[in-house]
């Protein structure tokens, strides 16, 4: 979701805050904003509707200068996407000005009993109430501004990371978060200080990251110790991280976006994310999680995955796995669903959370659930130090880099290859799993990589082909077994980036209902690699092709059967059925991309999605 950036220092501010929200852009935003204590000791504050660049050009015109600001770029909850909407917001008597990710709740009420009190509001956010209630505490009280935001915040219900400077005491930003990312990077000499929602825009100055944890608030003054307390004023001990970042990841490298990048990276980060886990000298997959947990996931009773969008579908694979090689019975849950109902948790069942940025609140409400009812919870997180990282009891990172595109393809591949290991550790772990498929999956998945390779030198080939298929308004998306996720997978690229309407289903309940939609104007994509089913789908391609609809189909390297059946097909190398979906769902990736880079579309930042879903 939105982005938060703050700095206090010797350097000056605006390029280091302007320069953090670009690294923050991938979020996903609608306006941006920035205030900047002046040299001559003025609150500047400049916003715009739109892109950071939109902001720039507005502040170019304007005085910049100043050692200490804040800045925002805004995903609109409350209030549509509007200057005045945009963060940072300013109190009342223009002292205080604050930027805020999240949702306040209690707004409306905190909201009249302000106005009784003769405050103004300038904006439709939940946010304005938050700086508002902070002066309200601050001048009624006679508060410093740390105290003034504990006791103002004990008062808010909801989720919030803010930053807030006070134009009065120019030494000082205080920052607290409670559901929402927030992490402070301690610069040169331990006197200068980078606030921001993810390291991203902090990395390039500073490795000594702290995380700040849940009703945590932060006090960075120049030249002095960072201090941090809870929401009722006991000071907590800083514990500062070493993060390191490799900051050419966060460029395109030459690609013309971060999709086709990220897309273009799986080779390699699959061995990233393979490496020191899948050994071949010991002829075995270690992971240091199941090494420690060993007898906790042994008994497990039950998994329960809970995730969202593509961590969702990548959850269905990991079903399939567990399943097949642990024979645990495992549940895959939208965890904006499981969270509201009233889900039967027992203690012996683990409960695994999915989730590329590790900020997304529904799956973060849902392991909160999981940790009440005494289950044990394993995440499956690519952001190192995130919030989920930090709030289960073991897990596995993805380790594939930060992925900056809005649609996810390398988290997904990612995630996949991860709960493939886990399922052979596991499975080998409770001899549940057959010595030599345990070898063949082995084996195979090290070359996984490199067949990939195979696939993205087609790119051209799927560029010229989704030529073809810019016209239509609807696709559907057929697989079965291991492939049937990749099918929903492959329809959720498509509608994200290129604004087409797709579906993704089982291919044999295509009878019991899509099939009224198939004419000639219909493409209708076919995973259809060498495994099981094989017949079965093919004679759902012939049911296709007799209505005149349209077949892509993704078939295995050498398939002559369906090579003579249909005209448009893009081939994959063979593999195991268990690990299909890592080489089918690559083509799928490219068809979006290059739909939607032929209509013109903003592939990296698709309209009204946002990378890391931090509210609800
Ligand atoms: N709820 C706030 C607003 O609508 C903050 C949204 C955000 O996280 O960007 O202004």
């Amino acid at each position: 979701m939105c982005g938060i950036v703050g700095y206090i220092g010797k350097r000056q501010a605006y390029p280091v805050l302007i320069g953090g929200l670009h690294r923050l852009e991938y979020r996903g935003y609608d306006s941006a904003g920035v205030a900047l204590l002046s040299d001559t000791d003025q609150l500047n504050v400049y916003k715009a509707k739109g892109k950071v660049s939109e902001l720039e050009a507005v502040a170019s015109e304007k005085d910049c200068s100043g050692t200490m600001g804040i800045a925002h770029t805004r995903w609109a909850t409350h209030g549509g996407p509007s200057t005045k909407n945009a963060h940072p917001h300013v109190s009342e008597s223009g002292n205080l000005t604050l930027v805020h990710n999240g949702i306040i709740e209690n707004y409306a009420v905190l909201r009249e009993q302000l106005q009784k009190r003769g405050m103004h509001f300038q904006s439709e956010t939940d946010t304005e109430v938050l700086v508002q209630l902070i002066e309200y505490v601050q001048t009624s009280l006679g508060l410093s501004l740390e105290a003034a935001v504990q006791a103002a915040l004990q008062r808010v219900i909801g989720a919030y990371a803010i930053v807030v400077l006070d134009r009065r005491t120019p030494n000082r930003l205080v920052a607290a978060r409670k559901s929402s990312p927030m992490v402070v990077g301690i610069g040169e000499d331990g006197k200068e200080f980078f606030v921001a929602s993810d390291a991203s825009p902090i990395a390039e100055y500073t490795k000594q990251m702290v995380y700040l944890k849940d009703e945590e608030i932060v006090v960075c003054e120049r030249d002095k110790e960072l201090r941090v307390y809870t929401l009722t004023g006991e000071n907590v001990p800083v514990e500062v991280k070493k993060v390191e970042l490799d900051l050419t990841m966060l460029d395109k490298g030459g690609f013309p976006h971060f999709m086709l990048k990220e897309i273009f990276d799986q080779p390699s980060v699959l061995q990233d994310c393979m490496r020191g886990r899948v050994l071949p000298e010991h002829g075995r997959v270690i992971l240091s999680a199941v090494t420690d947990h060993r007898e906790r996931l042994i008994k497990a009773r039950r998994f329960i995955i809970v995730s969202c969008g593509t961590s969702w579908h990548a959850g269905l694979i990991g079903k399939q796995l567990i399943e097949h090689f642990c024979k645990i019975p495992v549940e895959v849950e939208y965890a904006s669903e499981f969270r509201y109902r009233d889900p039967v948790i027992y203690p012996d069942d683990v409960v695994m959370a999915i989730s590329q940025s590790g900020e997304t609140a529904d799956t973060l409400a849902a392991i909160e659930l999981a940790r009440k009812a005494g289950a044990f919870v394993f995440g499956v997180v690519n952001a190192v130090g995130s919030s989920i990282a930090r709030n289960t009891d073991t897990g596995t990172y993805i380790h594939v880099g930060p992925e900056i595109g809005v649609a996810s393809t390398k988290a997904f591949t990612g995630q996949v290859c991860v709960l493939t290991m886990l399922a052979l550790t596991l499975g080998e772990a409770k001899g549940t799993i057959d010595k030599k498929e345990y070898q063949a999956v082995f084996d195979e998945l090290q070359l996984i990589p490199q067949k990939i390779e195979r696939i993205l030198e087609q790119n051209d080939r799927i560029a010229v082909l989704s030529k073809i298929f810019t016209y239509a308004h609807n696709f559907l998306y057929l697989g079965r077994g291991w492939n049937y996720p990749v099918a929903l997978e492959g329809a959720l690229k498509l509608k994200e980036i290129s604004y087409i309407h797709a579906e993704g289903y089982p291919a044999a309940e295509m009878k019991h209902g899509p099939i009224a939609l198939i004419d000639q104007e219909m493409p209708v994509v076919f995973i259809a690699t060498h495994h099981q089913l094989h017949e079965k789908i093919i004679s759902n391609m012939q049911e296709v092709k007799s209505r005149n609809g349209r077949i892509i189909a993704i078939i295995t390297e050498g398939d002559e059967v369906v090579k003579q059946m249909v005209s448009e097909y893009i081939e994959v190398p063979d593999t195991l059925a268990c690990l299909a979906p890592l080489l089918s769902v690559i083509p799928l990736q490219l068809l979006a991309y290059h739909v939607a880079v032929q209509k013109g579309l903003n592939v990296d930042q698709p309209r009204n999605l946002a990378k890391s879903v931090t509210v609800e």
